[in-house]
Protein backbone atom coordinates (compact mmCIF):
# COMPACT_ATOMS: atom_id res chain seq x y z
CA UNK A 1 0.00 0.00 0.00
CA UNK A 2 1.24 3.54 -0.61
CA UNK A 3 0.50 6.82 0.43
CA UNK A 4 -1.16 9.15 -2.60
CA UNK A 5 0.43 12.07 -3.29
CA UNK A 6 -1.97 14.92 -2.74
CA UNK A 7 -1.68 18.78 -3.56
CA UNK A 8 0.03 19.91 -0.26
CA UNK A 9 4.25 19.11 0.08
CA UNK A 10 4.18 16.15 2.61
CA UNK A 11 6.53 16.46 5.36
CA UNK A 12 7.24 12.74 7.35
CA UNK A 13 8.48 13.34 10.64
CA UNK A 14 9.86 9.97 12.61
CA UNK A 15 9.31 9.77 16.43
CA UNK A 16 6.76 11.13 18.44
CA UNK A 17 9.03 12.39 21.35
CA UNK A 18 9.23 16.00 21.91
CA UNK A 19 11.43 16.60 19.20
CA UNK A 20 9.06 15.18 16.60
CA UNK A 21 6.10 16.74 18.20
CA UNK A 22 7.86 20.05 17.82
CA UNK A 23 8.70 19.36 14.53
CA UNK A 24 5.31 18.11 13.22
CA UNK A 25 3.34 21.11 14.74
CA UNK A 26 6.04 23.50 13.41
CA UNK A 27 5.98 21.70 9.51
CA UNK A 28 2.12 21.84 10.06
CA UNK A 29 1.92 25.35 10.81
CA UNK A 30 3.83 26.00 8.31
CA UNK A 31 1.55 24.22 5.80
CA UNK A 32 2.80 20.89 5.07
CA UNK A 33 0.29 17.89 5.07
CA UNK A 34 2.63 16.07 8.29
CA UNK A 35 2.33 12.65 9.04
CA UNK A 36 4.01 11.70 12.24
CA UNK A 37 5.40 8.12 12.46
CA UNK A 38 6.38 6.72 16.18
CA UNK A 39 7.67 2.78 16.58
CA UNK A 40 5.19 2.11 19.64
CA UNK A 41 1.80 2.36 20.75
CA UNK A 42 -0.41 5.27 21.98
CA UNK A 43 0.98 3.98 25.35
CA UNK A 44 4.92 4.75 24.62
CA UNK A 45 3.84 8.40 23.68
CA UNK A 46 6.52 10.70 24.55
CA UNK A 47 9.80 8.74 24.06
CA UNK A 48 12.32 10.13 26.88
CA UNK A 49 10.80 12.98 27.48
CA UNK A 50 7.66 11.07 29.16
CA UNK A 51 10.57 10.18 31.79
CA UNK A 52 12.01 13.27 32.59
CA UNK A 53 11.37 15.22 34.92
CA UNK A 54 10.43 18.17 33.06
CA UNK A 55 13.15 20.69 32.98
CA UNK A 56 13.73 23.13 30.47
CA UNK A 57 17.10 25.58 30.65
CA UNK A 58 17.11 28.48 29.12
CA UNK A 59 18.45 32.24 29.14
CA UNK A 60 16.76 34.87 30.69
CA UNK A 61 17.31 38.52 31.29
CA UNK A 62 14.96 38.89 34.42
CA UNK A 63 11.71 37.62 36.15
CA UNK A 64 9.75 38.94 33.51
CA UNK A 65 11.71 37.02 30.65
CA UNK A 66 10.54 33.99 33.36
CA UNK A 67 6.40 35.90 34.18
CA UNK A 68 5.95 35.43 30.44
CA UNK A 69 6.10 31.83 30.33
CA UNK A 70 4.41 31.06 33.35
CA UNK A 71 2.59 32.49 36.84
CA UNK A 72 2.81 29.32 38.45
CA UNK A 73 4.65 28.62 41.45
CA UNK A 74 4.83 25.42 43.51
CA UNK A 75 3.85 25.39 47.08
CA UNK A 76 5.99 27.48 49.09
CA UNK A 77 7.29 29.44 46.59
CA UNK A 78 4.60 32.21 46.12
CA UNK A 79 6.39 35.61 47.08
CA UNK A 80 5.09 39.06 47.05
CA UNK A 81 8.36 39.73 44.32
CA UNK A 82 10.75 37.70 42.49
CA UNK A 83 14.67 38.39 42.30
CA UNK A 84 16.01 37.12 39.00
CA UNK A 85 19.60 37.50 38.02
CA UNK A 86 19.74 37.70 34.16
CA UNK A 87 21.31 34.53 32.73
CA UNK A 88 22.23 35.69 29.47
CA UNK A 89 22.42 34.04 26.24
CA UNK A 90 26.15 34.01 26.16
CA UNK A 91 26.20 32.31 29.51
CA UNK A 92 24.03 29.78 28.47
CA UNK A 93 26.32 29.23 25.33
CA UNK A 94 29.59 29.40 27.31
CA UNK A 95 28.02 26.55 30.19
CA UNK A 96 27.46 24.14 27.42
CA UNK A 97 30.28 24.81 25.99
CA UNK A 98 32.84 24.60 29.14
CA UNK A 99 30.30 21.06 29.92
CA UNK A 100 31.29 19.77 26.39
CA UNK A 101 34.93 20.85 27.37
CA UNK A 102 35.23 22.76 24.00
CA UNK A 103 34.02 20.04 22.04
CA UNK A 104 30.23 21.24 21.25
CA UNK A 105 29.80 22.84 17.73
CA UNK A 106 29.43 26.41 17.73
CA UNK A 107 26.85 26.84 15.45
CA UNK A 108 24.48 24.74 17.08
CA UNK A 109 25.25 26.35 21.10
CA UNK A 110 24.55 29.77 19.33
CA UNK A 111 21.36 28.50 17.82
CA UNK A 112 20.24 26.98 21.00
CA UNK A 113 21.33 30.03 23.11
CA UNK A 114 19.32 32.17 20.75
CA UNK A 115 16.31 30.26 19.78
CA UNK A 116 15.58 28.73 23.21
CA UNK A 117 13.62 31.72 25.36
CA UNK A 118 11.18 32.34 22.21
CA UNK A 119 10.38 28.62 21.97
CA UNK A 120 9.54 28.21 25.27
CA UNK A 121 7.08 30.80 24.52
CA UNK A 122 6.15 28.92 21.70
CA UNK A 123 5.53 25.89 23.82
CA UNK A 124 2.77 27.59 26.07
CA UNK A 125 1.14 28.33 22.78
CA UNK A 126 0.92 24.86 22.39
CA UNK A 127 -0.61 24.47 25.50
CA UNK A 128 2.58 23.41 27.55
CA UNK A 129 2.45 24.65 31.10
CA UNK A 130 5.20 25.08 33.38
CA UNK A 131 5.68 26.52 36.83
CA UNK A 132 9.10 27.39 39.47
CA UNK A 133 10.04 23.87 40.28
CA UNK A 134 11.03 23.39 44.39
CA UNK A 135 13.72 20.72 43.97
CA UNK A 136 16.19 23.13 42.28
CA UNK A 137 16.90 25.85 44.79
CA UNK A 138 15.06 28.90 44.33
CA UNK A 139 13.77 30.29 47.63
CA UNK A 140 11.71 32.78 49.49
CA UNK A 141 13.12 35.35 51.68
CA UNK A 142 11.40 38.03 53.04
CA UNK A 143 8.65 37.87 50.89
CA UNK A 144 11.17 37.68 47.47
CA UNK A 145 11.64 34.61 45.71
CA UNK A 146 15.07 34.58 45.01
CA UNK A 147 15.58 32.79 41.32
CA UNK A 148 19.31 31.94 41.35
CA UNK A 149 20.65 32.33 37.61
CA UNK A 150 20.42 29.72 35.17
CA UNK A 151 17.36 28.19 36.90
CA UNK A 152 15.05 25.94 34.81
CA UNK A 153 11.55 26.59 34.48
CA UNK A 154 9.59 22.87 34.92
CA UNK A 155 7.03 21.41 32.88
CA UNK A 156 3.78 21.01 35.57
CA UNK A 157 3.05 17.91 37.29
CA UNK A 158 3.86 16.08 40.23
CA UNK A 159 7.13 14.75 41.24
CA UNK A 160 10.46 14.50 39.39
CA UNK A 161 9.38 12.07 36.86
CA UNK A 162 6.78 14.40 35.13
CA UNK A 163 7.38 15.00 31.60
CA UNK A 164 4.35 12.48 30.48
CA UNK A 165 2.20 15.44 31.36
CA UNK A 166 3.50 17.66 28.31
CA UNK A 167 2.18 15.12 25.43
CA UNK A 168 -1.60 15.46 26.53
CA UNK A 169 -1.61 19.04 24.90
CA UNK A 170 0.51 17.89 22.78
CA UNK A 171 -1.41 15.74 21.02
CA UNK A 172 -4.46 17.59 21.46
CA UNK A 173 -2.93 20.27 19.25
CA UNK A 174 -1.85 17.57 16.53
CA UNK A 175 -4.95 15.98 16.44
CA UNK A 176 -6.86 19.31 16.25
CA UNK A 177 -4.64 20.67 13.17
CA UNK A 178 -4.87 17.72 11.23
CA UNK A 179 -1.43 16.29 11.80
CA UNK A 180 -1.82 12.46 11.20
CA UNK A 181 -0.45 10.34 13.82
CA UNK A 182 0.35 6.57 13.04
CA UNK A 183 1.38 4.17 16.17
CA UNK A 184 3.51 0.93 15.91
CA UNK A 185 5.05 2.45 12.54
CA UNK A 186 8.96 2.22 12.66
CA UNK A 187 11.10 4.01 10.10
CA UNK A 188 13.22 1.94 8.92
CA UNK A 189 14.39 3.00 5.40
CA UNK A 190 15.15 6.52 3.80
CA UNK A 191 14.88 6.66 -0.15
CA UNK A 192 16.57 9.52 -2.37
CA UNK A 193 15.11 10.28 -6.18
CA UNK A 194 18.13 12.09 -7.69
CA UNK A 195 19.85 12.95 -4.52
CA UNK A 196 16.61 14.09 -2.94
CA UNK A 197 14.19 12.12 0.05
CA UNK A 198 11.44 11.11 -1.73
CA UNK A 199 9.73 7.99 0.63
CA UNK A 200 9.97 5.79 3.59
CA UNK A 201 9.53 2.38 4.56
CA UNK A 202 7.92 2.65 7.84
CA UNK A 203 5.59 -0.10 9.29
CA UNK A 204 6.43 -2.52 5.58
CA UNK A 205 4.41 0.43 3.76
CA UNK A 206 6.39 2.77 1.91
CA UNK A 207 4.87 6.54 2.09
CA UNK A 208 5.74 9.51 -0.34
CA UNK A 209 7.34 12.35 1.15
CA UNK A 210 8.91 15.79 0.27
CA UNK A 211 11.07 15.81 2.96
CA UNK A 212 11.95 14.01 6.46
CA UNK A 213 12.51 14.65 9.99
CA UNK A 214 14.65 11.97 11.88
CA UNK A 215 13.34 12.46 15.55
CA UNK A 216 13.83 8.88 16.37
CA UNK A 217 16.06 9.30 19.59
CA UNK A 218 19.62 8.34 20.54
CA UNK A 219 21.06 4.39 20.31
CA UNK A 220 20.54 3.48 24.16
CA UNK A 221 17.79 0.83 24.23
CA UNK A 222 20.14 -1.15 22.28
CA UNK A 223 22.40 -3.22 24.50
CA UNK A 224 24.43 -4.20 21.79
CA UNK A 225 25.16 -0.13 20.32
CA UNK A 226 25.73 0.08 23.78
CA UNK A 227 28.48 -2.28 24.21
CA UNK A 228 29.99 -1.21 20.48
CA UNK A 229 30.47 2.32 21.16
CA UNK A 230 29.91 2.62 25.03
CA UNK A 231 32.27 -0.20 26.52
CA UNK A 232 30.99 -3.63 27.80
CA UNK A 233 30.18 -1.94 31.37
CA UNK A 234 27.46 1.22 29.90
CA UNK A 235 26.10 -2.47 27.95
CA UNK A 236 24.78 -3.52 32.08
CA UNK A 237 23.70 -0.05 32.70
CA UNK A 238 20.72 0.08 33.42
CA UNK A 239 17.90 1.84 31.35
CA UNK A 240 16.08 5.21 32.38
CA UNK A 241 13.50 6.19 29.70
CA UNK A 242 12.02 4.43 26.75
CA UNK A 243 12.80 1.30 25.44
CA UNK A 244 12.30 2.42 21.94
CA UNK A 245 15.29 4.19 21.10
CA UNK A 246 17.36 1.88 19.74
CA UNK A 247 19.44 3.58 17.07
CA UNK A 248 17.86 2.61 13.77
CA UNK A 249 16.55 5.84 12.74
CA UNK A 250 19.87 7.48 13.57
CA UNK A 251 21.21 4.74 11.19
CA UNK A 252 18.58 4.86 8.29
CA UNK A 253 19.87 8.16 8.13
CA UNK A 254 23.54 7.56 7.89
CA UNK A 255 22.34 5.00 4.91
CA UNK A 256 20.63 7.68 2.76
CA UNK A 257 23.76 9.46 3.23
CA UNK A 258 24.23 11.60 6.18
CA UNK A 259 27.23 12.07 8.45
CA UNK A 260 27.48 10.94 11.76
CA UNK A 261 28.66 13.46 14.40
CA UNK A 262 29.06 14.32 17.65
CA UNK A 263 30.62 11.83 20.95
CA UNK A 264 29.50 8.21 20.16
CA UNK A 265 31.42 6.94 22.97
CA UNK A 266 29.90 8.75 25.49
CA UNK A 267 26.34 9.72 26.95
CA UNK A 268 24.46 10.82 29.78
CA UNK A 269 24.26 8.51 33.18
CA UNK A 270 22.74 9.30 36.51
CA UNK A 271 22.98 7.29 39.63
CA UNK A 272 19.91 5.01 39.72
CA UNK A 273 17.97 2.88 42.48
CA UNK A 274 18.50 -0.79 41.42
CA UNK A 275 14.78 -1.80 43.30
CA UNK A 276 12.99 0.27 40.52
CA UNK A 277 12.71 -1.37 36.71
CA UNK A 278 13.31 0.26 33.69
CA UNK A 279 10.31 1.98 32.53
CA UNK A 280 7.98 -0.38 29.81
CA UNK A 281 4.89 2.44 28.94
CA UNK A 282 5.06 6.00 28.70
CA UNK A 283 3.44 6.41 32.45
CA UNK A 284 5.69 4.29 34.29
CA UNK A 285 7.92 5.66 36.49
CA UNK A 286 11.67 5.30 35.67
CA UNK A 287 13.93 4.15 38.02
CA UNK A 288 14.45 7.20 41.40
CA UNK A 289 17.41 8.88 40.11
CA UNK A 290 18.42 9.64 43.45
CA UNK A 291 19.52 13.55 42.88
CA UNK A 292 19.65 13.45 46.91
CA UNK A 293 23.29 12.49 46.83
CA UNK A 294 24.38 16.26 47.65
CA UNK A 295 22.44 15.87 50.95
CA UNK A 296 24.63 12.71 52.33
CA UNK A 297 27.24 10.70 50.91
CA UNK A 298 28.30 7.82 48.15
CA UNK A 299 30.01 5.19 49.69
CA UNK A 300 31.41 1.71 47.36
CA UNK A 301 31.43 -1.79 47.88
CA UNK A 302 34.25 -1.67 50.17
CA UNK A 303 33.22 0.77 52.24
CA UNK A 304 35.18 3.95 50.84
CA UNK A 305 34.00 7.35 49.83
CA UNK A 306 35.37 8.04 46.15
CA UNK A 307 33.43 11.46 45.03
CA UNK A 308 33.11 14.92 45.91
CA UNK A 309 29.31 14.77 46.07
CA UNK A 310 28.76 18.42 46.67
CA UNK A 311 30.51 20.03 43.61
CA UNK A 312 27.22 22.12 42.87
CA UNK A 313 23.82 22.43 42.26
CA UNK A 314 22.97 18.82 41.45
CA UNK A 315 21.27 19.68 38.37
CA UNK A 316 24.69 20.73 36.77
CA UNK A 317 26.37 17.51 38.49
CA UNK A 318 24.41 14.61 38.88
CA UNK A 319 25.60 12.57 35.25
CA UNK A 320 29.08 12.75 36.93
CA UNK A 321 27.77 10.52 39.61
CA UNK A 322 26.49 7.88 37.76
CA UNK A 323 29.92 7.87 36.13
CA UNK A 324 31.75 7.80 39.50
CA UNK A 325 29.66 4.80 40.61
CA UNK A 326 30.37 3.49 36.78
CA UNK A 327 34.23 2.77 37.92
CA UNK A 328 33.67 1.76 41.59
CA UNK A 329 34.47 -2.31 42.39
CA UNK A 330 31.18 -3.85 40.99
CA UNK A 331 29.53 -0.47 39.39
CA UNK A 332 27.82 -0.01 42.49
CA UNK A 333 27.16 2.10 45.33
CA UNK A 334 25.40 3.31 48.48
CA UNK A 335 24.03 6.67 49.24
CA UNK A 336 23.73 7.19 52.56
CA UNK A 337 21.46 9.73 54.71
CA UNK A 338 20.37 10.97 58.41
CA UNK A 339 17.80 12.10 59.63
CA UNK A 340 18.90 15.51 58.61
CA UNK A 341 18.16 14.40 55.12
CA UNK A 342 16.21 11.19 55.22
CA UNK A 343 12.69 12.67 54.76
CA UNK A 344 13.68 15.10 51.88
CA UNK A 345 15.21 12.87 49.79
CA UNK A 346 12.34 10.39 50.05
CA UNK A 347 9.60 13.05 49.37
CA UNK A 348 11.51 14.96 46.98
CA UNK A 349 14.22 12.87 44.80
CA UNK A 350 13.58 9.04 45.64
CA UNK A 351 10.63 8.23 43.92
CA UNK A 352 9.20 4.91 44.52
CA UNK A 353 12.74 3.85 45.65
CA UNK A 354 13.19 1.70 48.96
CA UNK A 355 16.05 2.15 51.16
CA UNK A 356 17.79 0.36 54.05
CA UNK A 357 17.33 1.90 57.51
CA UNK A 358 18.60 1.09 60.61
CA UNK A 359 19.71 2.67 63.87
CA UNK A 360 23.26 2.12 64.30
CA UNK A 361 25.99 2.72 61.04
CA UNK A 362 26.99 -1.01 62.16
CA UNK A 363 23.86 -2.27 61.15
CA UNK A 364 23.75 -0.21 58.17
CA UNK A 365 26.99 -2.08 56.82
CA UNK A 366 26.03 -5.23 57.08
CA UNK A 367 22.37 -4.94 55.55
CA UNK A 368 24.50 -2.97 52.74
CA UNK A 369 26.82 -6.03 52.61
CA UNK A 370 30.07 -3.69 52.93
CA UNK A 371 32.69 -4.46 55.36
CA UNK A 372 31.86 -2.75 59.19
CA UNK A 373 34.81 -1.55 60.36
CA UNK A 374 35.45 0.51 56.86
CA UNK A 375 32.29 1.54 56.71
CA UNK A 376 32.27 3.20 59.81
CA UNK A 377 35.95 4.52 59.90
CA UNK A 378 35.01 6.58 56.32
CA UNK A 379 31.73 8.09 58.42
CA UNK A 380 33.91 9.41 61.26
CA UNK A 381 36.25 10.33 59.23
CA UNK A 382 33.99 12.47 57.29
CA UNK A 383 31.85 13.44 60.09
CA UNK A 384 35.43 14.63 61.99
CA UNK A 385 35.86 16.53 58.88
CA UNK A 386 32.58 18.69 59.16
CA UNK A 387 31.48 21.73 61.40
CA UNK A 388 28.94 20.11 64.02
CA UNK A 389 25.70 21.90 62.56
CA UNK A 390 21.65 20.64 62.93
CA UNK A 391 20.96 22.16 59.34
CA UNK A 392 22.73 21.09 56.12
CA UNK A 393 24.36 24.28 54.70
CA UNK A 394 25.34 24.98 51.10
CA UNK A 395 28.43 27.40 52.75
CA UNK A 396 29.36 23.99 54.95
CA UNK A 397 32.77 22.16 53.30
CA UNK A 398 35.01 19.33 54.58
CA UNK A 399 38.55 19.84 55.96
CA UNK A 400 41.27 17.32 55.69
CA UNK A 401 39.36 14.41 54.17
CA UNK A 402 39.71 13.06 50.86
CA UNK A 403 37.65 13.15 48.23
CA UNK A 404 36.23 16.39 49.85
CA UNK A 405 32.94 17.57 50.20
CA UNK A 406 33.06 20.81 48.75
CA UNK A 407 29.29 21.85 49.72
CA UNK A 408 26.12 20.82 51.99
CA UNK A 409 29.20 18.57 54.39
CA UNK A 410 27.18 18.17 57.65
CA UNK A 411 27.53 14.80 59.77
CA UNK A 412 26.38 11.73 59.29
CA UNK A 413 25.38 10.85 63.03
CA UNK A 414 21.68 11.62 63.58
CA UNK A 415 20.09 8.08 63.75
CA UNK A 416 17.98 6.24 61.88
CA UNK A 417 20.54 6.53 59.24
CA UNK A 418 19.10 5.60 55.88
CA UNK A 419 21.15 3.93 52.46
CA UNK A 420 20.09 3.47 48.78
CA UNK A 421 21.33 1.20 46.75
CA UNK A 422 22.53 2.92 43.14
CA UNK A 423 23.77 2.07 40.03
CA UNK A 424 24.70 3.53 36.69
CA UNK A 425 21.41 4.36 34.64
CA UNK A 426 21.81 5.38 31.12
CA UNK A 427 19.84 8.63 30.06
CA UNK A 428 20.38 8.99 26.29
CA UNK A 429 23.94 8.75 24.31
CA UNK A 430 25.81 12.00 22.55
CA UNK A 431 25.84 10.69 19.13
CA UNK A 432 24.34 11.01 15.96
CA UNK A 433 23.07 12.89 13.02
CA UNK A 434 25.38 15.43 11.67
CA UNK A 435 22.96 18.67 11.50
CA UNK A 436 23.27 22.26 10.76
CA UNK A 437 21.65 24.86 13.02
CA UNK A 438 18.79 24.43 10.42
CA UNK A 439 18.14 21.03 11.76
CA UNK A 440 19.28 19.77 7.63
CA UNK A 441 21.25 16.52 8.21
CA UNK A 442 24.31 17.19 6.72
CA UNK A 443 26.91 14.70 4.57
CA UNK A 444 30.37 14.16 4.80
CA UNK A 445 31.61 16.92 3.04
CA UNK A 446 29.13 19.14 5.40
CA UNK A 447 26.43 19.61 2.06
CA UNK A 448 22.79 19.31 3.14
CA UNK A 449 21.52 16.12 1.99
CA UNK A 450 18.16 17.31 0.48
CA UNK A 451 14.71 16.89 2.17
CA UNK A 452 16.57 15.42 5.30
CA UNK A 453 16.37 17.17 8.85
CA UNK A 454 16.85 15.55 12.21
CA UNK A 455 16.77 16.90 15.77
CA UNK A 456 16.70 15.84 19.21
CA UNK A 457 18.60 12.87 20.73
CA UNK A 458 19.08 11.51 17.17
CA UNK A 459 21.48 13.89 16.21
CA UNK A 460 25.40 14.84 18.04
CA UNK A 461 27.49 18.01 18.06
CA UNK A 462 25.89 19.45 20.87
CA UNK A 463 26.66 17.35 24.29
CA UNK A 464 30.18 15.48 24.85
CA UNK A 465 31.64 14.88 28.29
CA UNK A 466 28.20 16.27 30.30
CA UNK A 467 24.94 18.86 29.90
CA UNK A 468 23.94 21.25 31.70
CA UNK A 469 20.45 19.37 33.30
CA UNK A 470 17.04 21.07 31.13
CA UNK A 471 19.10 21.35 27.67
CA UNK A 472 17.87 18.25 26.38
CA UNK A 473 14.61 19.29 26.71
CA UNK A 474 15.33 22.17 25.09
CA UNK A 475 17.12 21.09 22.53
CA UNK A 476 14.28 18.57 21.45
CA UNK A 477 12.12 21.65 21.68
CA UNK A 478 14.40 23.73 19.86
CA UNK A 479 15.67 21.91 16.82
CA UNK A 480 12.45 20.14 16.35
CA UNK A 481 11.09 23.03 15.76
CA UNK A 482 13.57 24.32 13.27
CA UNK A 483 13.47 21.30 11.24
CA UNK A 484 9.84 21.00 11.41
CA UNK A 485 9.75 24.46 9.55
CA UNK A 486 13.01 24.19 7.69
CA UNK A 487 11.27 20.98 6.23
CA UNK A 488 8.40 22.61 5.09
CA UNK A 489 9.75 25.36 3.49
CA UNK A 490 11.84 22.97 1.75
CA UNK A 491 8.93 20.59 0.87
CA UNK A 492 7.25 23.34 -0.17
CA UNK A 493 9.77 24.05 -3.03
CA UNK A 494 9.83 20.78 -4.40
CA UNK A 495 7.54 19.92 -8.10
CA UNK A 496 4.27 18.51 -7.32
CA UNK A 497 4.74 15.50 -9.47
CA UNK A 498 8.29 14.79 -9.11
CA UNK A 499 9.18 11.18 -10.09
CA UNK A 500 8.04 8.68 -7.40
CA UNK A 501 11.30 5.96 -8.62
CA UNK A 502 11.26 3.76 -5.11
C1 LIG B 1 14.51 9.63 33.24
C2 LIG B 1 14.89 10.80 32.34
C3 LIG B 1 14.82 12.09 32.85
C4 LIG B 1 15.16 13.18 32.03
N1 LIG B 1 14.98 14.45 32.51
C5 LIG B 1 15.29 15.49 31.72
C6 LIG B 1 15.03 16.82 32.15
O1 LIG B 1 14.39 17.07 33.17
N2 LIG B 1 15.45 17.84 31.36
C7 LIG B 1 16.10 17.63 30.18
O2 LIG B 1 16.48 18.58 29.52
N3 LIG B 1 16.27 16.38 29.71
C8 LIG B 1 15.87 15.31 30.43
N4 LIG B 1 16.02 14.06 29.94
C9 LIG B 1 16.46 13.90 28.56
C10 LIG B 1 15.32 14.29 27.59
O3 LIG B 1 14.11 13.73 28.06
C11 LIG B 1 15.59 13.81 26.17
O4 LIG B 1 16.88 14.16 25.75
C12 LIG B 1 14.58 14.37 25.18
O5 LIG B 1 13.28 14.09 25.61
C13 LIG B 1 14.85 13.76 23.81
O6 LIG B 1 13.78 14.03 22.96
P1 LIG B 1 13.73 13.36 21.52
O7 LIG B 1 12.41 13.74 20.98
O8 LIG B 1 14.95 13.67 20.76
O9 LIG B 1 13.82 11.78 21.78
P2 LIG B 1 12.78 10.84 22.51
O10 LIG B 1 12.02 11.61 23.51
O11 LIG B 1 13.48 9.65 23.01
O12 LIG B 1 11.77 10.42 21.35
C14 LIG B 1 12.12 9.53 20.34
C15 LIG B 1 10.85 8.85 19.85
O13 LIG B 1 11.16 8.14 18.66
C16 LIG B 1 10.51 6.87 18.68
N5 LIG B 1 11.24 5.99 17.77
C17 LIG B 1 12.42 5.35 17.96
N6 LIG B 1 12.78 4.71 16.83
C18 LIG B 1 11.82 4.96 15.90
C19 LIG B 1 11.63 4.60 14.54
N7 LIG B 1 12.52 3.83 13.90
N8 LIG B 1 10.52 5.04 13.88
C20 LIG B 1 9.61 5.83 14.51
N9 LIG B 1 9.73 6.19 15.82
C21 LIG B 1 10.83 5.78 16.49
C22 LIG B 1 10.58 6.47 20.15
O14 LIG B 1 9.62 5.49 20.46
C23 LIG B 1 10.32 7.81 20.83
O15 LIG B 1 8.94 8.03 21.02
C24 LIG B 1 15.62 12.95 30.71
C25 LIG B 1 15.68 11.66 30.20
C26 LIG B 1 15.30 10.59 31.01
C27 LIG B 1 15.35 9.20 30.43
Amino acid sequence: METPKTGAPTVVVAGAGLAGFCAAIAARDAGARVILLEKGGPEDVGGNAAFSAGLFLFPYAGASDLLSITGDFEEGLEADSIEAPAYTQAEYGAELMSMSNGEADADLVDALAARSLDTMRWLTTKGMNFTFGRSLGPEVRDGVLHVPPGQCLQTTGNGLSRGYEMFAPLIEYAETHGIEVRWSTPLTQIHRTDGHITSVVAGGHKIRCDALVVATGGFQADAELRREHLGPAMAEAVLRGTRHSTGDGILAALTAGADRSGAWGRCHSAAVDVTMPSPRRSDDDPPAPLHGFWLGVLVNRTGQRFVDEGPGPWVKHYSKMGKAILGQPGSDAYEVFDQRAASRVANEFAGAAVPLTADTLEDLAHQMGVPVAEFVATIERFNGACRPSPVIAEAATTDGVEPPKSRWAAPIDEPPFVAYHARPGVTFTFGGVRIDADGHALDHTRTPVPGLYAAGEATGGLFYGDYPGGAALMRAAVFGRTAGASAAAEAAHCPPDAPQTH
